[in-house]
């Protein structure tokens, strides 16, 4: 019936599609399937039940035997519901009830006080506390019918609902080929809708090697952001910008931008309008990715191994019309090992005459941003933020140059990370940094006592509590009074 409905509303579907030139294609594809329509509409009810486990699936009409069935347990079904009410008449009998289990199907129940006065045809079948139950040959009868309709009904309507499926088998090609043009309908549709409703644009395609975002979005993260609250960002490459070098603070939105980016050309080139104010693809052969990190260690690879096999395939496939992003390529490994990856593929896309693909690459390797002075076709660009005292602004707004901080020790506090380790961190930090890049870690000094002491001398009576614990001499009693104590204790301090 879901078939016949949707099926009923292609007249009109191709009516409105015939006002759109361009969707002509589409319109012809459109094809009622009407002969499908009817047999589906004269075989089955306007509201069959979600099974063929519940009778009442087909039409009256369709078959002469369905209809003399359900004529049959319909007067069954009427016999039994007047019961009660004929046979106190006729018995005089006012405590005459008519019930049924599962045991005795239907039966005549009356009080112990009149048991007496059953007439003779009544066949007493069960004798209760304060009451008889009694049968006729003619109720049961009755009740045979009854059971016995349901059963053949459900055997009739699933024989003529196969029926039906076979029949409409030969109308396959038609009804496919309509739902296809209708799917793409909806995917039109949804397009220009969300195109027309968030204020998307009409891209400029080319064939020239170039990208010319202006005030391009996320179409999702802008989604959940609210419109006003999405910093818009250009992106351009031409023949001499090839690498897009972004560095930035954490939480900055450096991946937002890479995926907007990839995300508008994509949008392009399927034929959707864009999240941006002005756009101009040129038209890539394909876009590589390589972000997040999805785990594949059911597959017997670490993480690290499937980031560098994607950048392997990467390196393999990409051509000078591809668009590349890589987002932290090398975080998977130490620093060093890091970095060095890291440069290796910039150089490696940048210099390699059959790559050359439009790329950009976020990272948190600072060090990377040199290469904008060695390289010709790389150029930085970083995702600023502002400093108000020791608070730090997210400006989100990608812009010329290099950062030069990172800020993870203010995104690990926003994260709520203990004020110990965020001290520490801080501490470390502040050494590294004035001991340069080659500062071996087992050199560096000690934590301080005034941080150890915060461990130590702070240490809470409860930890010594439950440390002292024999657990394993404990009844489950014990176990809870200790608990009760220990909270008492951990609510004093
Ligand atoms: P990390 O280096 O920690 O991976 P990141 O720089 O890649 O961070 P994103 O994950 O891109 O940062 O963005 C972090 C959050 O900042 C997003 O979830 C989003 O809420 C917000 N954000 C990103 N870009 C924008 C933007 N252009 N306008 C407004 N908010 C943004």
């Amino acid at each position: 019936m879901a078939l016949a409905e949707g099926l009923r509303k292609i007249p009109a579907l191709r009516a409105e599609v015939a006002e759109a030139p361009p969707l002509k294609a589409l319109h012809d594809r459109l094809d009622p399937c009407e002969e499908a329509v009817f047999l589906i509409e004269d075989t089955l009810v306007e509201t069959p039940p979600a099974t063929l486990n519940t009778p009442g699936v087909i039409r009256q009409g369709v078959s002469r035997e369905l209809d003399d069935i359900y004529r049959m347990s319909r007067e069954a079904r009427d016999y039994v519901a007047t019961l009660e009410q004929v046979e106190r008449a006729r018995t005089g009998i006012k405590t005459l009830k008519v019930g049924y289990n599962k045991v005795f199907g239907y039966y005549i129940e009356i009080s112990k006080g009149q048991a007496g006065q059953a007439p003779p045809h009544y066949d007493r079948r069960q004798t209760l506390v304060n009451a008889e139950r009694f049968i006729t040959p003619e109720m049961k009868e009755y009740e045979n019918i009854i059971l016995n309709a349901d059963e053949r009904i459900l055997e009739i309507e699933r024989r003529l609902f196969d029926d039906l499926i076979q029949s409409l088998r030969q109308y396959t090609p038609q009804i496919l080929q309509t739902a296809r043009a209708v799917a793409h309908l909806d995917c039109f549709a949804s397009l220009a809708e969300v195109a027309a409703r968030e204020a998307y644009i009409h891209p400029t395609l080319t064939q020239d090697d170039i990208l010319n975002i202006r005030a391009g979005r996320h179409p999702v993260v802008e989604q959940s952001l609210g419109q006003a609250r999405f910093v818009p960002n250009d992106c351009t490459f031409g023949p001499a910008q090839r690498i897009h070098l972004i560095t930035g603070p954490n939480m900055a939105g450096k991946s937002t931008m890479l995926r907007q980016v990839a995300l508008i050309v994509l949008m392009a080139q399927i034929g959707a309008f864009v999240p941006a104010e002005e756009a101009t693809i040129g038209l890539v052969d394909r876009i590589f990715t390589r972000v997040g990190a999805q785990d594949e260690i059911h597959a017997g690879q670490s993480t690290f191994m499937v980031e560098m096999t994607e950048t392997a395939h990467i390196l393999a496939h990409a051509t000078s019309r591809s668009l590349v992003i890589l987002d932290e390529i090398g975080r998977g490994t130490s620093t060093y090992d890091g970095m060095a990856i890291a440069r290796a593929v910039i150089e490696y896309l940048h210099n390699s005459p059959r790559l050359n693909p439009k790329t950009l690459f976020a990272t948190h390797y600072h060090e990377l941003t040199e290469l904008e002075a060695i390289l010709p076709r790389v150029v930085n660009y970083n995702v600023s933020v502002a400093e108000d005292g020791d608070q730090v602004i997210f400006l989100h707004r990608v812009v010329p140059g290099r950062a030069d901080r990172s800020y993870g020790i203010h995104v690990a506090q926003l994260a709520g990370v203990p004020k110990a380790v965020i001290q520490r961190a801080n501490e470390i930090l502040t050494d590294l940094e004035q001991q340069g890049s080659d500062f071996a870690l087992q050199k560096h000094r000690p934590a301080s006592p005034h941080q150890i002491s915060m461990f130590d001398d702070s240490r809470h009576p409860v930890l010594d509590a439950l440390q002292a614990l024999r657990i394993e001499q404990m009844s489950p009693i014990d176990a809870i009074t200790k608990l009760y104590e220990l909270q008492r204790l951990a609510g004093e301090r």
